[in-house]
């Protein structure tokens, strides 16, 4: 049986953080690692302020490095925007700051090594931050938040970061479909084998996440050594079933993290206590994948063109920033009489776009049904 640990933490306070913090990180046995290099990978998903809950909160990251100090272990913090600067991201994220407070290492993943993932269905190796190589323990520090394609992204998700920069759209266009996405995903948690994993929710996102959503007080802090049982009782705090998240179902029959029918124990807050009835889940789009063995490519290509939502820009917003063009895997973006125009066929719908867009200029709209 997995044990997922839940506190209740009404707000990012940081005597109360570091006082439930501790409570919590105690009951998963963290109070029992010492002398270890550990690398803590809170998500920046792009340079955002703590209040519009894109990313971990500087309050929970804090707290997480002064209690695993105390045991003199030594602290890596790192994550990889996709295409912004570290120390600007983590900067405004207010992350930074409590990492140089702190005497911790703010680790730069611009480094790569070869990481082996044997178990991997898709990917039997990845580059990622060669600072992996040199811990003992990696932590997923992740925030709770729904996802435009993956519908919920948690602890799983967020050791995507651990591949630098702009190499995450090779990814995508590698990977374009939503099931081969989410087995990569898997495949890379296969070879990294996160060790425990930490969600702040004490403010969740919810809507069109992981930038573009809302906040949303939730006021739960959640710890566990395993980082499925911790993604799935979250995803069930906010309303999902984790039949219909695809990262989560595919972590689950790979039967690495949970085996069938296994149990997931709350030894402190039950899960069942805390479920969410109105959280704002990102409704699943139309995905077009199942029409592809019954029809030939050109016809794929328009259905899926036609019923797959897209993303869709308003001028009247966007600042011409052009950070979607560069972090568009197909090439599909480009810049013409000052409005970022699309082209839709060559478009994969990996919603990258969306995703990094901070002056949420961007909508997903289906163009018919
Ligand atoms: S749509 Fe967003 S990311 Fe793209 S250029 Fe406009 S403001 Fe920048
Ligand atoms: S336009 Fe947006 S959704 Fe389409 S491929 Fe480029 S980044 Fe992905």
């Amino acid at each position: 049986m997995a044990d997922v640990s839940i506190l209740k933490c009404p707000d990012y306070g940081e005597e109360k953080v570091v006082q439930i913090m501790n409570k919590l990180l105690d009951s998963v046995g963290l109070d029992k690692i010492r002398g270890k290099k550990i690398l803590l990978k809170p998500n920046i998903l792009y340079a955002s302020q703590p209040e519009k809950a894109v990313t971990t909160h500087p309050s929970v990251l804090k707290a997480v490095i002064k209690y695993l100090q105390k045991n003199g272990n030594t602290i890596f913090v790192g994550d990889s925007p996709a295409f912004q600067n570290q120390d600007s991201a983590g900067s405004r994220a207010g992350l930074k700051q409590v990492i140089d407070e702190c005497g911790a290492t703010w680790q730069d993943f611009t480094q790569t090594a070869t990481i082996p993932a044997p178990e991997g269905r898709l990917v039997k190796s990845f580059q990622l931050a060669s600072i992996l190589k040199d811990v003992d323990i990696v932590i997923s520090m992740a925030k709770m938040k729904t996802h435009s394609l993956m519908y919920y992204t948690g602890a799983i998700k967020n050791l995507f970061g651990l591949v630098p920069g702009l190499s995450k759209s090779a990814l995508h266009l590698r990977f374009p479909d939503r099931d081969n996405f989410a087995q990569m995903i898997v495949d890379l948690n296969l070879a990294v084998k996160p060790d425990y994993a930490i969600m702040d929710a004490i403010v969740g996102m919810e809507g069109p996440g992981p930038g573009s959503g809302y906040p949303r007080n939730v006021g739960l802090l959640l710890a566990s050594d395993n980082v499925l049982a911790l993604d799935l009782t979250a995803a069930r705090i906010m309303g999902y079933k984790a039949e219909s998240l695809p990262i989560l179902s595919q972590a689950l029959e790979s039967g690495f993290w949970l085996k069938p029918g296994e149990a997931i124990n709350c030894p402190l807050e039950k899960a069942e206590d805390l479920l969410i009835k109105d959280y704002r889940l990102i409704r699943h789009l139309h995905d077009a994948s199942m029409f592809r063995d019954y029809m030939p490519e050109w016809a794929f290509r328009l259905v899926k063109n036609l019923t797959v939502k897209r993303p869709v820009f308003n001028p009247k917003i966007c600042k011409l920033c052009s950070e979607c063009v560069r972090i568009c895997p197909a090439k599909a973006l480009s810049v013409q009489e000052n409005r970022i125009k699309a082209d839709y066929t060559k478009c994969i719908r990996c919603y990258c776009c969306h995703e990094i867009c901070s002056h949420h200029a961007i909508t997903l709209k289906k163009k018919v049904f």
